[in-house]
């Protein structure tokens, strides 16, 4: 029968589809609404996504135990996390659990109880009770440890008042309120071809509906200003606006800028806000008050009441790419959820993703430039370093001319750039008598040395192990010798090249949080001189005084198997050597490479983005790679290799038939171990008009892996290790 006294709860856990529950008496329950249900022993938070459904024998249905006051889940959030389950085969209650991160915002926040005195006597007058009832005769709204601590007496008394009915609870906003952001608070003047690309997108957001338009323009050209011109023009409708970046892009100095812009700090969302501030921000886009959202990229499933405009800046970055859980991408769900909801998105980059911009080409999105640096500032000369001829003595990385760039910089009070993007002191660790590598115990790959921590590191499951005295194979002491450059090591060679400059290591294990904050505030204050890091130091930063980037290894991205390789490589190039002369001077920057002659190379030192991106895409073309072609990989995995081997093998037989569909493996995977569970893959490829979803669902959803074995889909990869 069908009844009104049932509700379908979507749980957050991986499961297939709603379980149904009981509406208890008195409680009235609404699509969207947040409830605690009981499932098997435990109570879990959930979410009503349907009221009434068929329920043939309610006699054995549990009832809800509890609605939360929570505002309800919009039905276009509910939309969204259906269509990201449907793309990325994922179960409704995986992607639903991403929404749910932060349950203690559901409650009636903890501290928001309140004492009032409500004029009735309590009984009988004690001291210590009469005490309480003056102390809140003033009207006033205290918590009971408040009003306790002020009228000296203990909790128990207050209690005990309340149960009396003298004191009653009230409900407060007790966490500061989302002030409203001012529009016009400090507006720059824009040059002209600024104004031409901020009319455009301003346009786009007036339209109110569905666009995607992409911002295109050099590192220092002013995307950035103009983005915030259609946010405003979204906050002006009353909407909510969400600005997403990579994690490592969202820097106390970015922040800082779109407070200055709107005259209000915007709500954050990324991994280091603190629980409290979660549970604030998470009311404040659940009640709508929290308008400007600047945030990493699971900010997408915050509750969004009245979402307007999304702002994907640094739109190229596999950052917004998740390797973990759902394997969803921030951008591209970002264009979903501006489909669903009718309002615009704007993809910012200075090198956009070879996806995004062939989007632009087929007219699906908007192409909007802006041609030169803001103000005086030229983009860097790029000259190549032909590593080939430099016979490098080993143990030095540095080629001389670049050695010569960097005094020259320092010697003219400028800051310096070096960039090699790889951590610690040295990749790998190896003893000079036995070839013995040190690996790691649960991974198939090496340890890498950390020297300023004293420890050998897996960069894949995070196992350390201090450095060994002595060879772990042949037990010779001090045999054991490190490989190749990281961070640390270049530091070091830096510093005995350089002894006066002022050394500054930006490396994700060394400064993050507050750390990084103050190292990034000090160079951009001068403190230092000599900038070395990873790819931390490519993103965003604005350093007006730095006029010479140094690469390393330009060929370090290249040697992958990865299709994006040569993209993400002209990519992290073109961001890296566009940190210099950002300010009045002009920049330069020195690529040192084993391979001048690669087309990639060349159109980077020729400046030649669209020489680079035709070659780029002629070879994914012919390829059928991304975006011409869809792709998705599947890892199995599993405790005992064999058996993961023959189950991976087995799937083969299930394959269905599809002309054009192709599939490759499975194979070991290049990173063939990780935590102890051995890995094989499958690629499987086709054409852009074909429904790879459907394809997947029709191999893949009868096959149940037991014991050990896990299998698991990433559409749309990123990582093929
Ligand atoms: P992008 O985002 O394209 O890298 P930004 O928006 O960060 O570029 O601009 C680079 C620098 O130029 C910043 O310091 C910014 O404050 C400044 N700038 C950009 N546009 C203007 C403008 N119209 N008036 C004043 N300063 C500007
Ligand atoms: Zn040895
Ligand atoms: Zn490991």
């Amino acid at each position: 029968m069908t009844t009104d006294s049932t509700v379908q709860v979507l749980l957050p856990l991986a499961l297939d589809d709603a379980y149904t529950y009981l509406v208890p008496e008195g409680m009235v329950l609404g699509e969207g609404d947040y409830v605690r249900v009981p499932l098997g022993p435990r109570q879990v938070i959930g979410v009503v996504w349907a009221v009434g459904g068929d329920a043939p024998d309610t006699a054995k249905l549990r009832a809800v135990t509890e609605k939360f006051e929570a505002p309800a889940m919009p039905e276009l959030h509910r939309q969204f996390i259906g269509w990201v389950a449907q793309y990325y085969l994922e179960q409704p209650g995986s992607v639903l659990r991403m929404a749910l991160r932060v349950p203690e915002a559901l409650g009636g926040p903890r501290q928001q109880i309140a004492c009032r005195a409500t004029g009735r006597e309590p009984g009988k007058l004690t001291s210590q009770r009469a005490r309480v009832l003056d102390v809140a005769g003033d009207g006033l709204a205290r918590s009971t440890a408040e009003l306790a601590r002020e009228a000296g007496v203990g909790a128990s008394v207050v209690k005990g008042l309340v149960k009396l009915g003298a004191l009653e609870a009230v409900a407060l906003p007790a966490m500061a309120a989302f002030a409203e952001p001012e529009l016009n608070h400090n507006r720059v003047e824009l040059s002209d071809g600024q104004q031409l690309a901020a009319g455009d997108l301003r346009k786009a957001v007036t339209a109110r509906r569905f666009s995607v338009s992409l911002l295109d323009g050099v590192t220092g050209s002013g995307k950035t200003e103009v983005y915030f011109e259609a946010m405003a023009a979204a906050l002006a409708q009353g909407r909510q606006v969400l600005l997403l970046l990579p994690e490592i892009a969202l820097t106390g100095s970015f922040l800082r800028r779109v407070e200055e812009r709107f005259g209000v700090a915007p709500a954050e969302w990324h991994s280091a806000v603190r629980p409290r501030e979660r549970e604030r921000v998470w009311r404040g886009v659940a009640s709508g008050e929290a308008r400007i959202v600047v945030g990493a990229r699971s900010a997408l499933f915050l509750p969004w009441l009245r979402p307007g405009l999304i702002v994907v800046d640094e739109e190229h970055e596999p950052a917004f790419k998740q390797a973990e859980g759902v394997n969803y991408h921030a951008r591209d769900m970002a264009v979903l959820y501006g489909s669903l909801g009718g309002f615009p998105v704007i993809l910012a980059s200075a090198t956009p993703s070879l996806e995004t911009l062939w989007n632009a080409d087929m007219g699906r999105y908007s192409h909007v430039r802006l041609a030169a640096r803001y103000g005086k500032a030229e983009l860097p000369d790029v000259e190549l370093l032909d590593m080939r001829a430099e016979n490098m003595p080993s143990g030095e990385w540095m080629a001389p001319a670049l050695t010569d760039a960097v005094v020259e910089t320092l010697g003219k009070g400028d800051q310096a750039l070096l960039f090699l993007n790889r951590r610690g002191y040295a990749p790998l660790t190896l003893c000079r008598t036995c070839g013995f590598r040190v690996a790691c115990p649960q991974c198939a790959s090496w340890l890498v040395e950390h020297r300023f921590r004293g420890r050998l590191a897996c960069h894949h499951c995070g196992h350390e192990e201090p450095v060994p005295d002595s060879c772990p194979s042949c037990g010779s002491e001090n045999t054991l010798v490190p490989c190749g450059p990281g961070v640390e090591r270049l530091a070091e060679e830096a510093a005995q090249r350089f002894p006066d400059a002022r050394i500054a290591i930006l490396s994700s294990d060394l400064s993050r949080g507050a750390v990084l904050k103050e190292i990034l505030r000090d160079i951009a204050r001068g403190d230092y001189n000599l900038i070395i890091g990873t790819q931390l130091v490519a993103k965003g930063h604005h350093f007006p005084q730095l006029t010479l980037a140094g690469v390393i290894d330009a060929d370090l991205a290249l040697e992958t198997t990865d299709p994006r390789a040569g993209e993400r490589t002209w990519q992290m190039l073109a961001q890296v050597s566009g940190r210099a002369g950002r300010g009045d001077k002009t920049g330069r920057a020195l690529v040192q490479t084993y391979m001048p002659d690669h087309p990639l190379m060349r159109a980077l030192a020729d400046g030649d983005r669209d020489g680079f991106l035709a070659h780029e895409s002629d070879i994914r073309k012919r390829a059928m790679l991304p975006p011409f072609g869809r792709m998705a990989g599947i890892v199995i995995s599993g405790a005992d290799r064999d058996e993961t081997g023959r189950f991976a093998q087995s799937l083969l037989g299930f394959v269905p038939d599809a002309r054009d569909v192709q599939v490759l493996g499975p194979a070991p995977a290049p990173l063939s171990m990780v935590r102890g569970r051995h890995r094989f893959r499958y690629l499987v490829m086709c054409a852009r008009d074909v429904d790879i979803q459907a394809y997947l669902r029709q191999w893949l959803s009868g096959i149940k892996p037991r014991g050990s074995l896990r299998l698991a889909i990433d559409v749309d990869p990123y990582s093929f290790l």
